[in-house]
């Protein structure tokens, strides 16, 4: 397989520790493929988007579906993640999709992230999963003086062109809201949101499909895909698959080989969490976070945050460039440092646990959902939002699969596979951007 990270960072054969897997009971045992199989439709990659994709072929179009992953359920980001259940899917300003395809394409965009957070709260009733859902919405928090502006343009922006509500907090609500740091100035209250165990959520999904009779091979992973005679022969380490169409739902455990169409589309970047012991009521106090809302800064390099249920803080970041043992321990010393800045008045709290996981961009920043050859579909590209938008995104694909239309997916989402430029290099260009967004983040 052709990936662009260190080993470790696909190393199927160790759960990360994460404070979801050390918590929880996982499905003790994965049901590998054991034979060669014959299936009409094969997902390649069982998270979020695979299988929302397969339940849906099932659900809606009562046919023959069959998902294949290299590792245990929960074990890729759909499992490790913060459990952010907001809007986006985009790296892209709202204000700079309007400048480059107009009011009602951008609306769409809108409607889309506002339906995938719906998907997410269906799913959950639908298949009866207890994901410790928190109520209460998304927070964006202003990171320095200067940014309070353009966090307060924003707000306008989104009401008086999309007639889109959200609230400002300036510094002194956002305090009593329960949200102080010398690094939180105001901020702009999303109310449409929520928080969930992420893995909770994905073995929920699991087990619903369970329920449907879907082939569920997972610890089997795909070595290599070849045409035959119309049908696509997919081999495993287990055995040999054939199916007549393929969904890819691989995301930033991509391979540029699996399938070669995909090759340079894509390029994963390391996303890190900590989470600490429990706070105290005092600790708590002390620095004047009380609220559990989802929350994040405005900075380009982003922290995102939340207090789980049961008082452990989390504190997201970027996971640096490379994904090898010892850059994850000094990935891990900055994240803290971070950390310790943000919050002063818990510096003395320890991390109990810290991990992390690829998250997926595109060249073009948008969501890829679509078919890159005759009857090979692939859906990725959420650039770090993938709880709501791969649960949309899943359904989505699978309706293109059937040739249907799918709802609620944006004409601007709809375009072929644009690739990076020198795609062996991109990691590099990667680095480049984290400079770049460095700086003006300094700026700012
Ligand atoms: C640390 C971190 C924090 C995040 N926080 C948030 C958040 O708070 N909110 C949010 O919305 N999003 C967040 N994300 C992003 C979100 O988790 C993803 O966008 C989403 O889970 C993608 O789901 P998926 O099903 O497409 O991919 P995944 O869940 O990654 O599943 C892909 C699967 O493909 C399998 N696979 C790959 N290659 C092969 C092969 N050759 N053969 C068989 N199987 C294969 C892998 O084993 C993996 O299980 C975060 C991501 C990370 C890493």
């Amino acid at each position: 397989m052709s990936r662009i990270y260190e080993q470790d960072a696909y190393n199927t054969g160790l759960f990360p520790s994460s404070y979801w897997s050390q918590t929880i009971e996982r499905p003790k045992k994965s049901n590998a493929l054991s034979n060669n199989l014959k299936t009409d439709i094969l997902v390649i990659g069982g998270g979020y988007t695979g299988l929302n994709a397969a339940l849906e072929i099932k659900e809606k179009f009562k046919q023959n579906v069959s998902i294949v992953d290299s590792a245990p359920v929960g074990w890729g980001a759909s499992g490790r993640n913060g459990g952010f259940a907001c809007m986006g899917g985009t790296k892209k300003s709202f204000k700079s999709l309007l400048d480059k395809h107009g009011k009602s394409k951008t609306v769409e965009v809108l409607n889309a992230q506002l339906a995938a957070v719906r998907r997410v709260r269906k799913n959950l009733n639908n298949y009866n999963i207890d994901a410790d859902i928190v109520e209460g919405g998304e927070l964006l928090f202003a990171h320095s003086q200067k940014s309070v502006q353009v966090l307060e343009n924003e707000q306008k922006f989104m009401k008086n062109e999309f007639d889109f509500d959200t609230k400002f907090l300036n510094i002194h609500e956002l305090k009593s809201f329960g949200i102080s740091s010398p690094e939180a100035f105001a901020g702009v209250l999303n109310p449409n949101s929520f928080g969930l165990n992420p893995l909770k959520y994905v073995i929920g999904l699991y087990k619903a499909a369970l329920k449907e009779d879907i082939g569920l091979y997972y610890e089997t992973a795909v070595k290599k895909i070849e045409n035959l005679n119309g049908n696509f022969s997919v081999i495993t380490n287990k055995g040999t698959i054939i199916a007549k169409k393929l969904i890819i739902a691989t995301n930033g455990y991509s391979s540029d080989d699996i399938p070669r169409e995909i090759r340079g589309g894509y390029l994963p970047a390391l996303s890190s969490i900590m989470v600490t012991r429990p706070l105290t009521k005092e600790e708590l106090d002390k620095q004047g976070w009380k609220s559990y809302i989802t929350s994040y800064n405005s900075r380009n390099l982003l922290h995102y945050v939340r207090l789980l249920p049961g008082n452990r803080f989390l504190f997201g970041a970027r996971g640096g460039i490379n994904a090898d043992k010892k850059s994850q321990i000094k990935n891990q010393q900055v994240s803290r440092t971070e950390f310790e800045r943000m919050y002063p008045a818990w510096s003395h709290v320890q991390t109990d646990f810290y991990w992390n996981g690829l998250i997926c961009l595109t060249k073009d920043l948008l969501p890829f959902i679509g078919s890159v050859d005759d009857n090979i579909f692939c859906s990725f590209g959420y650039h770090g939002n993938g709880v709501t938008t791969a649960s949309l995104a899943g359904r989505q694909i699978a309706n293109i699969a059937f040739g249907e239309k799918p709802e609620n997916l944006p004409k601007i989402y709809q375009r072929s596979l644009q690739r990076f430029p020198f795609a062996s290099l991109r990691r590099l260009g990667l680095r480049a951007a984290y400079v770049g967004a460095k700086t003006q983040d300094w700026l700012s």
